[in-house]
């Protein structure tokens, strides 16, 4: 094969194989701190002569990419919703296996265990990344154990168990969860699909920034997308940096990081240079972390290629919501409606003529107690159409 591919330290530059043991760069990662993000994150580093398509850019033979109904979402624009933009695209991922965005991280692990024998996946998650392990798990004849921490919205509990997963249930936060689910992986020996820990989760999700450069022609000037950990944000990067490596697009787009007034971490880190660990609280659960896992490696993407932040209050994220349903037909959850909610409060600032890109992540029947705030139940129940 002509391509190929190495893991490289996003901090000092080192190079590696890549194998599954290696999840950070050994040396970077001595230097972690409790509660900050994750230190010596890796990235896939391709070298290659002669490259027809970008979609040969993964770090694995195609064959083993399982063909499932993953990635190659819609990418569409919404006649009625209120936009301003002629170029407003709605890069709908609601519509993947287990209904979000995770799913293109979860794919190419799944495919990288199939590789190298490996039959048991291990993640934490606060809901969206387990349900999408598990599903994707069962589909590829593979075993996934997925700690959640009790909080987990039902819907993406639910999910998991009735994929089969072995559900452990964390008497405490995310980050406890993320921290036993690791001792767990490491005691047995099993691949770790922890986000950001694993690198192919940025390199699985970049595969959306592909789609983008296939269905627009080029990339486009914005792209939205809803930040919590970073790793969507961060694989959205990966993937423009590859089409710009290898000639296929001449200028990176530009990404604007939307994150809840509740969970800000990444948008106070781009204004102040450094993180600070909040508590976080939002009703987009999806996107809610204390410590942003990818902080380190997304804020320096969004330092390198002038990307932009903003801020959606819960309120602004449920109208959004409301709105994406209403206008476009798009039920999406809280945290991926919050590209639409940070979109209007920047549109005013965008050129009239410049492609958008919203990225929708996740589908909104997983959470629709968030959902019943906005809409008015019947308050009777008829039994003939003149009582109407
Ligand atoms: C995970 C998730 C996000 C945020 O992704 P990060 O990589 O944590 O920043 C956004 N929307 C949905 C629906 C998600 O599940």
């Amino acid at each position: 094969m002509s391509i190929q591919s190495k893991y490289i330290c996003s901090e000092c530059g080192k190079e590696f194989e890549i194998t599954p043991k290696l999840m950070v760069c050994p040396i970077c990662s001595q230097k972690q701190k409790d509660n900050k993000p994750l230190r010596g994150i890796l990235e896939v580093k391709y070298s290659a002569d002669d490259l027809f398509d970008i979609e040969e850019l993964i770090p694995l033979e195609h064959s083993w990419i399982p063909d499932l109904p993953v990635g190659f979402t819609p990418l569409w624009k919404a006649e009625y919703l209120d936009d301003g933009h002629s170029q407003l695209y709605l890069k709908d991922d609601t519509g993947n296996l287990t209904g979000s965005f995770k799913d293109r991280a979860s794919i190419l692990v799944a495919a990288f265990a199939k590789k190298h024998g490996i039959k048991e996946i291990v993640l934490a998650s606060t809901g969206n990344a387990g349900s999408s392990m598990a599903g994707i798990a069962a589909a590829c004849g593979l075993k996934a154990t997925i700690f959640l921490p009790k909080t987990a919205p039902r819907a993406k509990m639910v999910q998991a168990l009735q994929y089969g997963a072995n559900v452990i249930s964390v008497d405490g936060n995310y980050d406890m969860a993320f921290d036993l689910s690791l001792e767990y992986s490491q005691k047995h020996k099993l691949l770790s699909r922890n986000t950001a820990y694993n690198p192919l989760t940025i390199e699985g999700k970049k595969s959306v920034a592909i789609e983008l450069y296939k269905q627009i022609g080029d990339a486009p000037d914005y792209v939205f997308v809803p930040v919590g950990d970073g790793v969507i944000l961060s694989g959205v990067y990966k993937g423009f940096k590859d089409l710009l490596q290898f000639g296929f697009i001449k200028k990176m787009p530009i990404v604007v990081a939307v994150q809840a007034e509740g969970s800000p971490a990444i948008h106070d880190a781009l204004k102040s240079g450094q993180f600070t660990k909040c508590s976080a609280d939002t009703v987009a659960d999806s996107i809610a972390v204390d410590v942003p896992r990818c902080g380190f490696y997304a804020l320096k993407q969004l330092q390198k290629f002038n990307g932009q932040s903003v801020l959606v209050s819960d309120e602004e994220i449920l109208m959004a919501q409301k709105e994406l349903s209403e206008k476009a037909g798009l039920f999406a959850e809280p945290a991926a409606s919050a590209s639409y909610a940070g979109y209007k409060k920047m549109k005013k600032a965008i050129d009239k003529d410049a492609s958008v890109v919203l990225l929708i992540t996740g589908t909104g029947l997983k959470d629709i107690d968030s959902a019943t705030k906005k809409i008015v139940f019947p308050k009777t129940s008829i039994k003939s159409i003149k009582e109407i």
